[in-house]
C-alpha cells in the first residue's frame, strides 16, 4: 500500500509514539497496518476533526463510518440510554427494531420489503451470497477485478483486491471494471463494453460447469478506483446478469446512506434495482451494525429453509445508533450538504487539475471524490503514478489533512469525509492539496527518476478533456 506506514523505514514521531508502534507490532503483528509514513495518533474526534494528544486538529476527509460526525452527541446519547436500559438480541419482542426496519425499508424501491441484520459488511456480503445461492440453486459469482467485499471466507473469495495470495475459487470470475479515464468516452460505450465482459464471464463459468448465481458490485466500484460516471454505467451489465438467471447484489457499504448526495443509495445512479442490498460501515456511525435488504420471497425462503440468527446483529444498542444516524441525516439535511459541499469541492479539484497535468482525472459524486494521479509525460498519457499519489497522501497528512489512495494501480487519491464536512473544510483541503502539489513538482520527478521511469512533471496551464469529463 502506497499510503501505509513502513516499519522498516521508521518514523520521526518522537519516542512515545515510536515505543507505542513497537509494542503494537509485537502483539498485533502483520495484519495491523497503520496509515501514513508518519502514523497519526488519535485521542478524540469531533465532527469532521480528529485531535492528537497535543490537541492538534486533523481534518478527516477519509472516514465514512462516522457519517454523522465523530463523537456525534445524538448517537452517543441514544447508545448510552439503551445500554443503560437493556441490550438483548432479536429473539425478544422490542419496538425499536421494528420501527427502524419499517423506516429503513421505506428508503428502498418497493420490491425490497425485508431486512436481516448482521454486524459487519463482510458478514452481510456472506449472507447475501448465501441467500443468492439458495434461491438460484447456483454458485457462480461475477465480480470486478479489484473488488473488495470482506474478510469472511465467502466474502474474501469475492475480494481479489486482497492480492494474489488470496486465490479465488473456480465459482468466481472477475471482469475489468469500467475505466472512466482510459475507456472510450462516447455515450454508452463504457457501459456496453462492461456488460459484454460480464456476459463473457458468465459464459466462462458455464464452460467450467458452474451455474451463474449473482453479480455483486460495489455501487461505485470504490476499490476499482471509484466509478460514478457515466451515470447508468453498471445498468446494462445487470440486465445481462438477469438475462442469465442471476441476481444482482448491490454492495452499498461504501456508497450508501447519502454518501453520493441526494440519493440514499448508489445503485440508483445506474437505473437498475437490485435483488439484494448490503449495508454496513456508516449504518451505526461506528457501532457494528450491517444488513441485507431483499425481496420478501427470497428472505422468507432462506429464513425458513436455512435459518439465520446473529447474536449481535440488530441488538437494541446497535439499532439505537442506527436510528440516531437516520435522524441526523434527515434533520440536518446531510444528503443535501453532501451534494452542495461535494460539488464545491469537486469544482475546486477540477480547478487544480486544470493547471496540473499530473491530476489525470477528477471524478465522483457527493462526498465521495477521487483524483487519479498520472505521469503525463510518457508515451502513455494516462500511466498511473502510485508514487506521486503516495506523496500527495503523505504530504496532506503532514499538513493535517487525512485522505487515502486506492484503485487498481493505487494511484487514485480517495476523498470520502463524514457527511458533516463543510465548505470551510473543503477549502482547507484544497489549500493543502495545492501546497502539496507545488512542493512535489520538483521532488516528484526526482522520485520517479530513481525508479528508472519517466521524470519531469512540472505543472503548466494544461486543460485536457480527461479532467473535465465528469463534472
Ligand atoms: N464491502 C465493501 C464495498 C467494503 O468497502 C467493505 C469494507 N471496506 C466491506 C464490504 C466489508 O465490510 P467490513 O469491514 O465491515 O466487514
Amino acid at each position: 500500500m502506497v499510503n501505509s506506514f513502513d516499519p522498516a523505514a521508521g518514523t520521526n514521531l518522537g519516542p512515545r509514539a515510536s515505543a507505542l508502534i513497537e509494542r503494537r507490532r509485537r502483539v498485533l503483528g502483520a495484519p495491523y497496518r497503520l496509515f501514513y509514513e508518519r502514523p497519526v495518533e488519535v485521542r478524540r474526534g469531533e465532527g469532521a476533526l480528529l485531535f492528537d494528544p497535543d490537541g492538534l486538529d486533523y481534518l478527516d476527509a477519509y472516514n465514512n463510518v462516522p457519517v454523522v460526525g465523530h463523537a456525534n452527541a445524538r448517537v452517543r446519547a441514544a447508545v448510552a440510554e439503551q445500554l443503560g436500559r437493556v441490550n438483548t438480541h432479536t429473539r425478544y419482542l422490542t419496538d425499536e427494531i421494528v420501527d427502524y426496519s419499517e423506516r429503513l425499508i421505506s428508503l428502498f424501491p418497493e420490491h425490497l420489503e425485508q431486512v436481516v441484520y448482521a454486524c459487519t459488511g463482510s458478514e452481510a456480503v456472506d449472507l447475501a451470497l448465501r441467500i443468492a445461492a439458495h434461491v438460484t440453486r447456483a454458485s457462480g459469482i461475477v465480480i470486478t477485478t479489484n473488488a473488495y467485499h470482506g474478510t469472511t471466507r465467502a466474502s474474501a473469495a469475492v475480494s481479489p483486491s486482497l492480492g494474489p495470495n488470496n486465490a479465488l475459487p473456480p465459482h468466481v470470475v472477475t471482469v475489468a471494471a469500467p475505466d472512466p479515464l482510459r475507456d472510450p468516452v462516447e455515450d454508452g460505450v463504457t457501459a456496453a463494453l462492461f456488460a459484454q465482459r460480464v456476459g463473457d464471464a458468465i459464459r466462462q463459468l458455464e464452460r467450467r460447469g458452474v451455474t451463474f448465481s449473482a453479480l455483486i458490485m460495489d455501487s461505485v466500484l470504490s476499490s476499482d478506483g471509484l466509478v460514478t460516471h457515466p451515470e447508468g454505467v453498471l445498468g446494462p451489465a445487470v440486465e445481462v446478469a438477469r438475462g442469465h438467471g442471476g441476481l444482482y447484489i448491490a454492495d452499498e457499504v461504501q456508497s450508501g446512506f447519502g454518501r453520493l448526495g441526494a440519493p440514499w443509495w448508489g445503485f440508483s445512479r445506474h437505473g437498475v434495482e437490485p435483488d439484494l442490498v448490503v449495508l454496513g460501515k456508516p449504518m451505526g456511525n461506528g457501532l457494528p451494525i450491517s444488513a441485507v435488504v431483499g425481496r420478501r420471497d427470497h428472505l422468507e425462503t432462506f429464513g425458513r429453509d436455512v435459518r439465520y440468527f446473529n447474536t449481535f446483529g440488530g441488538t437494541p444498542v446497535s439499532i439505537a445508533a442506527a436510528t440516531a444516524v437516520l435522524d441526523e441525516i434527515e434533520e440536518r439535511e446531510l444528503r443535501a450538504n453532501a451534494a452542495a459541499v461535494g460539488t464545491a469541492l469537486r469544482e475546486g479539484l477540477h480547478a487544480l487539475a486544470d493547471s496540473d497535468p499530473r491530476l489525470g482525472q477528477v471524478r465522483g459524486e457527493g462526498l465521495f471524490l477521487a483524483v487519479e494521479v498520472v505521469q503525463p509525460d510518457g508515451t502513455d498519457e494516462h500511466a498511473p503514478d502510485a508514487t506521486l499519489a503516495g506523496r500527495v497522501v503523505n504530504g496532506l497528512r503532514d499538513k493535517r489533512v487525512l485522505v487515502s489512495a486506492s484503485g487498481r494501480y493505487e494511484n487514485v487519491v480517495k476523498i470520502r469525509p463524514p457527511l458533516v464536512f463543510t465548505r470551510e473544510h473543503a477549502d482547507r483541503l484544497l489549500t493543502a492539496l495545492d501546497e502539496v502539489l507545488a512542493e512535489t513538482r520538483g521532488a516528484g520527478s526526482a522520485a520517479r527518476d530513481t525508479d528508472g521511469s519517466a521524470g519531469g512533471s512540472a505543472g503548466g496551464p494544461v486543460s485536457r478533456a480527461g479532467n473535465r469529463l465528469h463534472r
